[in-house]
């Protein structure tokens, strides 16, 4: 008698298979309709392929293109198969290694055969077509288990030694899973855990663009071969891919660097790998900002300290930096060699006590000896130490990019000591003012998340029971854990001390960015041994908040510039107004307006060159100047001036300069101040 499963639908539903049915057999079961849909499917929460047989009594869930995630994985990793097969076709000898799924679409790593040099983006059009026969081909993705030796055997046969070398690592007696892409005799095969979907024709031929190619080293490891990486986009659909590569342009357009150089912000270097030089346009972005945060700060009862950038290594070594973080840390010795030209002793030298210091790549642990500093009492909290602090983290060159990630960066950073009954009212307070101030900076819409405990953490299961309810509490007490937040729990993506929630920002372009973040953590003031005295005289240890709203400002600066396209909010802008003339007789009535501007707080500049008007009009959109007060003969006589805004098709405002400066002035004001 054949074997039969039960296998359950998400509907509750239960369907009796013969044994070597796969979830292709439920799907033709249930309709034809499912049957054309279905993707991939979900067994017992494993995303699997459709025509790989039930093992045993199964939950299943069918994956539509309706399930985008999961159908976007899946999706891409094909066509990162559909690529090295074509790549194969057209270069034979080229050697094939990784090609993973990415965010947006794939790449595959390729050793290109000997002779040939890297790929290059003038191979891209004819790899693609080629893609395309591969799709149009409608080839089977099949699943094979085989053993070790014969994976290698069959690498080293056809000479991919970067996969024979990698097989080897695998372990050994785990059954490794070989996919054919092809009928009968296998066309083409690659070592792969899968899933894939049924065939290649499932693929839309007009949902993917190879996008470049760069250099990557085997395994990521210098000392490896330079392997060609072959990047592309791929989404389920031609309409998605379109709109994906809009969001591309758009986004190139809004460059930070690109902005940054042409607004003169800010500049990198390699003497200074990941730090920015900030110009003075761009500290007054940097300044504005920073005031208007601190004035947040101190109104919601934060109090602000300062410490050290350089702690000896004992201290990092209690709080556990050491150990997790050292590889992140610049080190630099308590006291550099001896320059004495007496003594024949030039070996540096190094106290007992501290020989080795490190840059804070956190300000965590100095806010925890602030608060052990003398007796603190249950009437002390909550204690709310804020802290524009400057950190270092030594991230490796090609993890850099621009102002968004750098090795030197301030944080907006705060950490709050509570009690553990005042931890939801707390969150709650957070929330809101984070919430009142994405706001202010332009941002409308964000999600929270958060992020539950991982599977390997510090802490009593109890701990981690109190600390995620408290937060899922402080959000809906704050009326956010709705859709419009865009609200979801993420297990397994908490911190190991803690769980944390997470703000995403989405920008003007649909791109979403992670900012702000809130974590409970009851490790620190264990380790750092932080303690108050509570109502019942007791010795209580405080749960102390991790905390930060725009993340750093460095990064947020960034995501300022392209969320605005650099077109600032005027109370943000580096230059404000630029008063120019259109004939040099205005000259004196010229300086006159910007003097009194500048004397109301405006930063004002004038443009009296000797150039046409819609030249400089030009020159100053470019460089983002959000008001341009042009004056010529009859202003000067009338005592007005013509604004012009930058962006806008409306014709220029004339207005007296009374009526002007108080327009200014009034939107100049940040908008914490309106209120
Ligand atoms: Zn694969
Ligand atoms: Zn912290």
């Amino acid at each position: 008698m054949t074997k039969m499963f039960k296998i359950a639908l998400p509907d509750g539903s239960v369907r009796e298979m013969p044994e070597g049915s796969t979830p292709a057999d439920v799907a033709a079961a249930i309709g034809p309709g499912l049957a054309k849909a279905a993707l991939a499917a979900k067994v017992d929460g494993e995303v699997r392929d459709i025509m790989r047989p039930f093992e045993r009594d199964s939950n299943l869930a069918l994956i539509t293109s309706r399930d985008e995630k999961d159908a976007l994985e899946l999706v891409r990793h094909d066509f990162a198969h559909v690529l090295a097969e074509a790549v194969q076709n057209i270069f034979p000898g080229t050697q094939i290694t990784f090609g993973p799924a990415t965010e947006d679409g794939f790449y595959y790593d390729f050793a290109p055969a000997p002779g040939r040099g890297p790929f290059t983006d003038e191979d891209l059009p004819a790899i693609e077509e080629e893609m395309r026969r591969v799709i149009a081909a409608n080839k089977p993705l099949v699943r094979e288990v085989w053993d070790r030796e014969r994976v290698r055997q069959f690498f080293v046969d056809h000479g991919e030694t970067f996969k024979a070398e990698w097989v080897m690592e695998l372990p050994e007696g785990e059954p490794i899973t070989m996919y054919k892409t092809g009928h009968g005799e296998a066309d083409w095969i690659d070592l792969c855990r899968g899933p894939h979907l049924a065939s290649t024709g499932k693929l839309d031929p007009n949902a993917f663009k190879l996008t470049r190619v760069s250099g990557a080293y085997w395994r990521g490891d210098p000392k490896n071969p330079m392997l060609s990486r072959i990047y592309g986009t791929a989404w389920l659909n031609r309409k998605q891919l379109d709109a994906h590569l809009v969001r591309l342009e758009e986004a190139a357009k809004r460059d930070h660097r690109k902005i940054g150089q042409e607004m003169d912000l800010f500049h990198l270097q390699s003497e200074a790998h990941g730090s920015v030089f900030w110009h003075p346009n761009g500290y007054i972005v940097w300044r504005q900002l920073e005031a208007y945060m601190r004035r947040r700060l101190d109104a919601a009862g934060y109090e602000e300290v300062k410490t050290p950038q350089l702690m000896d290594a004992r201290q990092w070594e209690r709080s556990g930096h050491w150990g997790k973080y050292r590889e992140n840390m610049f080190i630099v010795p308590d006291e550099i060699p001896h320059a004495s030209d007496e003594e024949e002793d030039d070996k540096p030298i190094l106290s007992g006590e501290a020989d080795l210091m490190a840059l804070k790549p956190m300000n965590c642990p100095a806010h925890v000896l602030i608060f052990n500093q003398g007796i603190k009492s249950y009437r002390d909290l909550p204690l709310r130490l804020a802290e524009f602090g400057c950190c270092h983290r030594n991230e490796p060159h090609g993890a850099l990019h621009g102002i968004l990630r750098v090795r030197q960066f301030t944080q907006d950073d705060a950490h709050i000591f509570v009690r553990e009954d005042q931890l939801v009212e707390e969150v709650v307070a957070f929330c809101d003012l984070l919430d009142s101030v994405y706001r202010d900076l332009g941002f409308d819409s964000y999600a929270i998340k958060l992020a539950l405990r991982p599977d390997k953490r510090f802490g009593s299961d109890e701990m981690w029971d109190w600390s995620e309810q408290s937060l899922r509490d402080a959000v809906a007490a704050a009326g956010r854990n709705t859709e419009e937040f865009g609200w979801e729990e993420l297990p397994g993506e908490g911190a190991f001390y803690a769980p944390k929630l997470e703000f995403h920002l989405s920008d003007a372009i649909g791109r979403t960015w992670q900012v702000g973040t809130i974590q409970t953590d009851t490790v620190l003031p264990e380790r750092l041994d932080a303690s108050y005295i509570g109502e019942d005289g007791a010795k209580h240890r405080p749960v102390m908040l991790h905390r930060a709203i725009i993340g750093t400002f460095e990064r947020f600066i960034g995501i300022l510039i392209e969320h605005y396209a650099g077109k600032f909010p005027l109370w943000l802008a580096p230059v404000q107004a630029v008063v120019t003339t259109i004939v040099s007789d205005a000259d004196d009535y010229a300086r006159d307006v910007a003097a009194k501007l500048a004397q109301r707080g405006i930063r004002v500049d004038t443009d009296l060159r000797n150039e046409k008007i819609n030249y400089k009009v030009r020159e100053h959109s470019l460089k983002k100047v959000p008001l341009l007060l042009v004056v010529g003969k009859r202003e000067a006589e009338e005592g007005t001036v013509a604004i012009r805004r930058l962006g806008s098709e409306e014709r220029q405002l004339v207005m007296s300069v009374d009526e002007a400066i108080s327009m200014i002035v009034e939107e100049a004001i940040a908008p914490d101040l309106k209120r």
